[in-house]
Parts: C-alpha cells; sequence; structure tokens
C-alpha cells in the first residue's frame, strides 16, 4: 500500500512540474509567435551582459523588421499576417543557432541576441535571414506572399547597457529602411 502511495505521490509531482513549465512558458513568450516576449528577452539581456563584463566575448544584437507588414494585412487579412508572422519566427529560429536568443519585440519587430558572436559575424547571421526570406516566397492559405526584412545590427561595447545597444540596432534598423529595405545595415 505504502508503494502504491509512493507512486501515487511520485506522479503527483510529475504533473506539477510540468505544469510549472507550461506557466513559465506562457509567461515568458509570445503566444502568436511562440518566441520570447520582451519582459523576458530584456531579463535575459540583463543577465548575459553581468556574464559578459567577466569575459572578453563581445555579444551583438540585431533587430529586424518585416518591410510594409501593413499591406499584407491590408490585401489578405490579418489572419493571413499573423500566420505569415509566426512563419517568420520559425525561419529565424530554424536559421540560428541554439544559443541565441529570438524575441518578439513588438508588432513586426524581432530581436536577435547572439551571445560570443561580434559584428561580423551578426551581420553574416542577418544577411542569411535576409536572403532566406527574400529568396522564397510565403505560402499562406494558398497565398503566395513576397516578404522581406530590414535589419540593424550592433555589437555591444565593454560595458555598454543593453538599452544602448537595443538603441543603436534600432538606429541601424532605422537606416536599412531608409536606404530601402530588404537590406541589413549596421551601428559603427
Ligand atoms: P515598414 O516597416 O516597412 O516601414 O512598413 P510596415 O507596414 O511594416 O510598418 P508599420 O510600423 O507602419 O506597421 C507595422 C504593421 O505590422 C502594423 C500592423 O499592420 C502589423 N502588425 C503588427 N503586429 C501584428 C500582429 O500581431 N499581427 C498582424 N497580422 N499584423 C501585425
Ligand atoms: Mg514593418
Amino acid at each position: 500500500e505504502l508503494s502504491g502511495l509512493n507512486t501515487a505521490l511520485r506522479e503527483e509531482i510529475e504533473e506539477r512540474k510540468h505544469a510549472e513549465a507550461r506557466l513559465e512558458r506562457a509567461a515568458t513568450s509570445d503566444y502568436l509567435t511562440g518566441l520570447l516576449n520582451r519582459p523576458a528577452m530584456l531579463k535575459l539581456l540583463e543577465q548575459e551582459t553581468e556574464r559578459v563584463r567577466r569575459t572578453t566575448e563581445p555579444y551583438s544584437l540585431v533587430l529586424a523588421d518585416i518591410d510594409h507588414f501593413k499591406r499584407i494585412n491590408d490585401r489578405y487579412g490579418h489572419a493571413v499576417g499573423d500566420q505569415a508572422l509566426a512563419r517568420i519566427a520559425e525561419l529565424l529560429r530554424a536559421s540560428l543557432r541554439r544559443q541565441d536568443a529570438i524575441c518578439r519585440w513588438g508588432g513586426d519587430e524581432l530581436l536577435i541576441f547572439l551571445p560570443e558572436t561580434a559584428l561580423a559575424g551578426a551581420l553574416e547571421a542577418a544577411e542569411k535571414i535576409r536572403l532566406r526570406l527574400a529568396d522564397m516566397p510565403l505560402v499562406v492559405q494558398g497565398e503566395e506572399l513576397h516578404l522581406s526584412l530590414s535589419l540593424g545590427a550592433a555589437e555591444a561595447a565593454r560595458d555598454e547597457a543593453v538599452t544602448e545597444v537595443v538603441r543603436r540596432a534600432d538606429e541601424a534598423l532605422y537606416r536599412a529602411k531608409q536606404g530601402g529595405r530588404n537590406r541589413v545595415a549596421s551601428s559603427a
């Protein structure tokens, strides 16, 4: 009888662990894309900058924004737009390394954290993502969507605040948009 109780208890504990993990995921991820949400990304970045302070490896951030995304919603409807966003998130996940973190920063903006990566590596990763999307139309609900991304990359300087690195990536992104979209720009 005791062993039966033990088994029941173990199962109960396992179930609770799974429930906790589900709650944790729901609290830290974006419902539409499954990517990290903004607060979770900020927390991770704060932790990582603490860690980086004790090493010599720089990290980089890439901020990506879908080009003329509003047109997709206007032409095909919000549901198609939502699915396109989810597919682009999937493309990013498939294109990046396991240790990289991807976040739905807001709306159609995605922020990528590349640990132990200097600017050259960040530009390479950004260009790879850009090309993959630009080369291949997304088929969503039978519609062929030709989408592109503009991306801004910034390498963190030693002891630079995360908010400052994000600001520089955003500024580079702005220049990529100004320069004609579907391109990568870097913050010097
Ligand atoms: P660009 O960035 O190239 O300047 O043009 P844009 O049209 O993408 O940019 P803008 O910032 O004006 O608008 C972003 C649009 O992204 C607004 C909205 O239509 C769309 N969007 C943001 N979040 C979502 C979402 O969760 N689902 C869908 N379907 N659309 C979204
Ligand atoms: Mg956009």
